[in-house]
């Protein structure tokens, strides 16, 4: 296993890498927003152990410190999974994760649930899992069930959270941003973004948004998690922007539901930032400020920030071959199998805002100024002249990261640290 050396890869132009490794396409959720959904007809496959552990010894090898089991739905190769994670952390690798679409966690007044949920808590403990997350849809209960396809599953979820705790679980609640925030009364088209043109006004769309965070924050808060994470809309050809790309990764969709427009975008990311810092208090949310702050500028204005770091730092593999893309969007670009890949650069790496993906984006807007200073010092003083607002959201993150334990799942939230960030948003402007 090699030592690791943030600062040695830093110095080398890089970034501490992530790969998402893509263990299953098979699903058993019926969201209308993704193209795996069970309804979708399609050839299923899943990765095999051994590929698997060959793209995990290259990830060591290269200095990739992030790795990521996504699906489909990773815990139906919940037997691959649990010694995939045991032989990623044996592989050297720090920040290992996963998620479920949270099927385990139906029927919770059927008998033998709590047991249940006591052995897959004890299963993954035992691993060096870092994070673990829980997709959760709506503030309403009844309309993410819907979109799942789980009755009572958001029941199930809030059983489940107390005894994933107990064995020093802290699973992260996983928004993937969609009309249904809030619950049946949708959020509402930015007119003349809706069918005929029609639509609401700004001052209307930006209310609907921010009291559909607001009151999802406070549904998950309650709910009892602590850690949240939001996933910026999935749709990919909304816009012009959008045409070149070619989604390997099937969690998208041309659905009303995930799609927003770049008019809408530019407001949706103002306002969740707004809404991001109203929260801090109450939850560690990944989400940085200063992303979004970039993000909000690029729909806005078309000023750019940081180019993402898919196909330099970042990977994505997929089920169906096995092979490797710069991301889950760019299915162009073929790298093959991962073990080979470092050979053969991507095109446009280092280049690309083609999409949000909040995988690969988030952490080139955090790692962007970092690379800067080992780099480009005076480039940086000037942009940091040019755009104060984003080095000091910048910096704000870091705080905020540092006061949340970097968002280790391992670890309980500290509610007096996060007492600190109660009245920012009030200082925020
Ligand atoms: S979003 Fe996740 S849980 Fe839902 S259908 Fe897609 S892969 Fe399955
Ligand atoms: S912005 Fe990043 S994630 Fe999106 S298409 Fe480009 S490389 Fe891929």
């Amino acid at each position: 296993m090699k030592p690791k050396n943030y600062f040695n890869l830093i110095r080398q132009g890089r970034l501490p890498g992530q790969l998402i490794i893509q263990l299953t396409d098979r699903c058993n959720a019926t969201c209308p927003q993704c193209g795996m959904n069970i309804h979708e007809h399609f050839p299923r496959h899943s990765l095999t152990p051994d590929a698997v552990k060959r793209m995990i010894d290259a990830a060591a090898e290269q200095g990739i410190d992030a790795v990521s089991f996504t699906g489909g739905e990773p815990f139906m190769a919940l037997d691959d999974l649990v010694p995939l994670m045991d032989y990623a952390g044996s592989a050297g690798i720090t920040y290992i994760r996963t998620g479920t679409n949270g099927f385990l966690f139906r029927a919770p007044e059927k008998p033998g649930f709590a047991d249940r949920v006591h052995r897959l808590a004890e299963k993954l403990a035992a691993t060096p899992l870092r994070n673990f997350w829980i997709s959760i849809d709506s503030a309403d209960p009844a309309t993410h069930e819907r979109m799942r396809g789980f009755e009572g599953v958001i029941r199930g979820i809030e059983r489940a959270l107390p005894i994933f705790q107990a064995y020093g679980l802290y699973p992260s609640a996983n928004l993937g941003i969609n009309r249904n925030l809030e619950g049946p009364r949708a959020i509402p088209f930015l007119k003349p973004s809706g069918p005929d043109g029609k639509g609401v006004s700004p001052a209307i769309f930006r209310e609907r948004l921010h009291s559909g965070f607001d009151r999802f924050f406070r549904f998950i808060a309650n709910l009892g998690f602590s850690i949240a994470n939001v996933c910026y809309p999935m749709s990919i050809d909304s816009d012009k922007d959008g045409d070149d790309l070619n989604a390997v990764y099937g969690a998208t969709a041309t659905s009303s539901i995930v799609s927003f427009s770049k008019r809408e975008k530019a407001h949706l990311f103002d306002v969740l930032a707004k809404s991001v810092v109203e929260n801090r208090s109450r939850l560690r949310i990944f989400t940085p400020l200063c992303s979004l702050h970039a993000l909000h500028r690029q729909f806005q204005s078309g000023h750019r920030g940081y180019a993402c770091r898919g196909g330099l730092d970042y990977f994505f593999v997929d089920a169906a071959r096995g092979h490797t893309y710069p991301c889950g969007y760019r299915g162009e670009e073929d790298l093959g199998p991962f073990w080979n890949c470092s050979d053969v650069p991507a095109v446009n790496a280092g280049d690309c805002y083609a999409c949000e993906w909040e995988c690969f984006r988030d952490p080139s807007e955090l790692g962007g100024p970092l690379r800067d200073l080992r780099h480009h010092p005076l480039g940086l003083m000037r942009q940091w002249k040019a755009d104060a607002p984003f080095y000091r959201k910048w910096l704000k993150d870091l705080r905020y990261y540092r006061d949340c334990d970097f968002f280790d799942g391992r670890r309980p939230a500290r509610p007096t640290r996060l007492k600190r960030y109660a009245k920012a948003h009030l200082m925020d402007n």
